[in-house]
């Protein structure tokens, strides 16, 4: 059974499945009518199963799936069960309120936890453990930008608790990388094992009595219907959970688009080598670069890293060959050698990737559109693992009409316009990805901020 592409770039996350290698579940069989039809079976389709399923265990639910349960980026990502949400704070102020917004962040961090309990109660063994994130500062641009951040954190009414700046001491004694000037810490990240995560969350979904059906490919959503070879199904509610597969979707080409995002991880590293780096009570770990790259230490003792970099595709397309970048695999061996000289001749074991979406306005929603059934959540950018669990809980509140705290989050019912048509689409967004690149290069031969991150946040929602 292989939850990823079946050649070419095999997640480290595949390899390491264990028990939830389970076999492939059966296609839809043919025409069926259910409550609720969900469009995809990666976090955001399965925790809205499993949400809804407990909020009404008398609703009719069906999961259809093109590949495999977590065969998108649920099954692939760098494992940050994290509290970061993509909009911009401005962005959620502007649609409801600084209360609205500091609601917002402040159930992104319930949400972590949330993870945890569930996990732990359902008997999901996915590697979770709580250790925080540390980014380090490695210049003294870097540094000040740390500052500026943890500064604008604790005057939106975040405390220390929440996230607090660290001296180059006390950063390089959680990770002891190569040039640390500072850092800060963040208590609202787990580390996960994906893969196992959402395979475990899937056989406990089906086990609940949701049908779940793999290799169904949905060709068509409407208001009380989707379409598949199979047939159709018939569902007053339709949920769309199908991430950096949208595109593909007719009528959904430019609601999102897909950019894809690499990872590598090294071979299991023994404890001589795991005492010189440090990452002791396993936080996940980054610095703070303007191309985002991530890390985190495994259980079985690797470091699994990754990072952006690799270009948008034209047309918004998405294939299994665009999950290997050999130049991007280089590049972020490159960085974590040189981040961590303590790697030394550590071999890398694997390399792989997967799509994300980005909505044009960078800003993640969940919505239910009550006059036609059709419901969506998405958008999430790179911050999806816990985010999921929030938009399934809230879908699984509008589905049954609840008001709820969840339901009045500044997020619910967000219309993000669509994207530019190509060739417009693809210069933008590749000018975007390359300037990142050279900000980060500016800085280092300058040592000055770059002025042209600044130029291009309004291209890139400045991240
Ligand atoms: C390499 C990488 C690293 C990442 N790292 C992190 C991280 O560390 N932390 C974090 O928070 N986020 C991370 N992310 C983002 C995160 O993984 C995603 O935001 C999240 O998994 C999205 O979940 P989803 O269920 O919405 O989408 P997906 O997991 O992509 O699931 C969508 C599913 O829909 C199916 N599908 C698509 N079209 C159809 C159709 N027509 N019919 C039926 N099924 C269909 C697909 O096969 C897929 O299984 C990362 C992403 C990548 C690619």
């Amino acid at each position: 059974m292989t939850i990823g592409p079946t050649s070419g770039a095999r997640s480290l996350w595949q390899d390491t499945l264990g028990e939830q290698d389970a076999p492939a579940r059966p296609a839809l069989p043919g025409p069926a009518a259910y409550d609720v039809v969900v469009v995809g079976a990666g976090l955001t389709g399965l925790w809205s199963a499993y949400h809804l399923r407990r909020a009404d265990p008398t609703l009719r639910i069906a999961v259809l799936e093109k590949e495999v349960a977590g065969f998108g980026a649920s099954g692939r990502n760098g494992g940050w069960c994290s509290a970061l949400f993509p909009t911009s704070w401005d962005a959620l102020v502007r649609a409801s309120s600084v209360d609205g917004a500091l609601r917002q962040h402040r159930a992104m961090q319930e949400t972590v936890r949330e993870v945890g309990r569930v996990v732990e109660a359902e008997g999901i063994d996915a590697d979770f453990h709580r250790g925080g994130t540390v980014t380090l500062a490695r210049t003294p641009v870097q540094l000040r930008r740390l500052q500026e951040s943890v500064r604008e954190v604790h005057g939106r009414g975040f405390t220390e608790e929440d996230e607090r700046l660290l001296g180059a001491a006390e950063a390089a004694g959680m990770l002891a990388a190569s040039d640390v000037v500072g850092g800060a810490f963040t208590p609202h990240t787990a580390r996960v094992h994906p893969a196992r995560l959402v395979r475990g969350l899937a056989r406990v979904v089906e086990a609940s009595g949701v049908d779940l059906f793999e290799h169904t490919e949905v060709t068509g959503i409407e208001p009380g219907r989707v379409r598949t070879a199979a047939g159709t199904v018939r569902a007053e509610v339709v949920l769309r959970a199908t991430e950096g597969y949208t595109p593909g979707l007719p009528g959904h080409r430019r609601t999102v688009v897909p950019v894809y995002s690499l990872m590598v991880a090294t071979e299991p590293l023994d404890e001589a080598t795991w005492a010189t780096i440090g990452l002791a009570d396993r936080p996940t770990f980054t610095d703070a670069r303007h191309l985002i790259v991530y890390g985190q230490r495994t259980e079985d003792g690797r470091i699994a890293f990754g990072g952006r970099g690799a270009p948008y595709h034209f047309g918004s397309r998405v294939s299994p060959s665009y999950d290997a970048e050999p130049r991007v695999f280089a590049d972020l061996e490159a960085t974590l050698r040189e981040m961590l000289p303590q790697l030394g001749g550590t071999r890398f074991t694997h390399r792989w990737g997967g799509p994300l979406a980005i909505a044009r306005d960078w800003a993640a929603s969940v919505g239910l559109d009550r006059s036609t059934g059709l419901g969506w959540a998405g958008g999430y950018v790179g911050d999806g693992v816990a985010t999921t669990n929030l938009a399934g809980r809230t879908l699984a509140d509008l589905v049954t009409g609840a008001a709820t705290d969840l339901t009045d989050l500044p997020w619910v019912d967000h219309r993000s316009r669509a994207w530019e048509p190509e060739p417009l689409r693809w210069l933008g967004i590749n000018a975007g990805l390359r300037a990142m690149t050279l900000a980060d290069a500016e800085e280092a031969r300058t040592g000055r901020r770059s002025r042209l991150a600044r130029a291009m946040a309004p291209l890139t929602g400045g991240h």
